[in-house]
């Protein structure tokens, strides 16, 4: 069996990523051998562009993996339908058995996993990030970087879908899935303004911010910042839910987390269900009381 895995590779970049793919790839019954890496620059392309990359590349291999992320599971779908390979998202365990590949994967919101079994034994296959031991850097840092198109958004032949406008490039590409420390805000949070807590308490303690899809919708956030179902899986030793309910499509991003606070002014809400501190109150008024704290403890070390 021979394996690719794509992932973001740009100078300056952490390999994790790469890392966690290389595992996975091992845990298939490839050796060294069979598995070569393709980088790319996760800030200059698109999942139509990162498609293009790799379709080409892609017909000599038997396992495609991408490391999962709202990005790569549009990439792996044209991957898939490209290859005619059976896709699987969000993979957390993975085998190669006499008849193909076996995987295992969350569903309905983590409250499941299931088991498939994937005969041809020729997949496109997103892993979930933190799932996977990190393999040594050196096994992953020499890949082939992919040359990026001239044309970032590309055709993908025949369409249903018509593009009426580009957004702008996200520039915010935080590497949200491989932080120890973050700190989530929600709609609670009241405004942009009152958002900026979260940046204070994350600067505090050395983590890194992200948010619920209404903090997006609310334009708290960027996109590239949610954490949940239709956004980012995060698995941080420390998780601050912050003015955030605890909607299901929140917690499946980040209920795996180590240690989880939450601050909500209601003391019914769900989030409290899947915290190992619940604070009832104001975040607005607790949060600066907690940064101002952690700044002082931090002073005393
Ligand atoms: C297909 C689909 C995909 C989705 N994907 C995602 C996803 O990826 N990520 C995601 O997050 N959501 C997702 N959602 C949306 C999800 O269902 C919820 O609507 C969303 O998570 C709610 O965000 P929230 O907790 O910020 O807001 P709310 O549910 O409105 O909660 C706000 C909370 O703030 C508290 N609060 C208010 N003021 C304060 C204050 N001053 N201090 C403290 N607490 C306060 C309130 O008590 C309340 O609990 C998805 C929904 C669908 C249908």
């Amino acid at each position: 069996m021979k394996g690719l895995i794509v992932f973001p590779c740009s100078e300056g970049q952490s390999l994790l990523q790469g890392q966690e793919l290389y595992t996975a790839a091992l845990e298939l019954g490839m050796k060294d051998g069979d598995i070569s890496g393709l980088g790319y620059d996760a800030k200059e392309l698109s999942e139509t562009a990162l498609y293009k990359g790799v379709c080409d590349k892609a017909k000599d291999f038997d396992v495609i993996m991408l490391s999962s992320n709202e990005t790569t599971r549009n990439t792996a779908a044209l991957l898939a339908a490209g290859l005619g390979y059976a896709l699987v998202n969000d993979v957390t365990g993975l085998k190669s058995v006499d008849e193909g590949i076996e995987v295992v994967r969350p569903v309905y919101t983590d409250s499941f996993f299931e088991e498939l079994s994937i005969p041809a034994g020729k997949a496109v296959i997103t892993i979930r990030p933190g799932f996977f031991e990190k393999s040594d850097e050196s096994l992953v840092s020499g890949v082939e970087m992919m040359s990026v198109p001239a044309e970032p958004y590309v055709e993908c032949g025949h369409s249903l879908t018509k593009i009426v406008s580009i957004a702008d490039q996200i520039a915010d590409a935080v590497d949200l899935e491989h932080a120890d420390i973050i700190v989530a805000g929600g709609r609670g949070m009241g405004s942009k303004k009152g958002f900026d807590l979260c940046y204070e308490m994350a600067d505090a303690l050395g983590g890194a911010v992200g948010g619920t899809l209404s903090a997006v919708d609310l334009g708290y956030i960027d996109k590239s910042r949610q954490i949940g179902q239709s956004g980012r899986t995060v698995r941080p030793k420390l998780y601050f839910a912050c003015g955030i309910s605890g909607a299901p499509q929140h917690l499946t991003g980040m209920r795996d987390s180590g240690y989880i606070v939450a601050i909500n002014k209601a003391p019914s809400e769900k989030i409290f269900g899947v915290s190992d501190v619940g604070i009832v109150g104001d975040a607005l008024r607790i949060m600066p009381m907690l940064t101002e704290m952690l700044k002082k403890k931090k002073a005393e070390f």
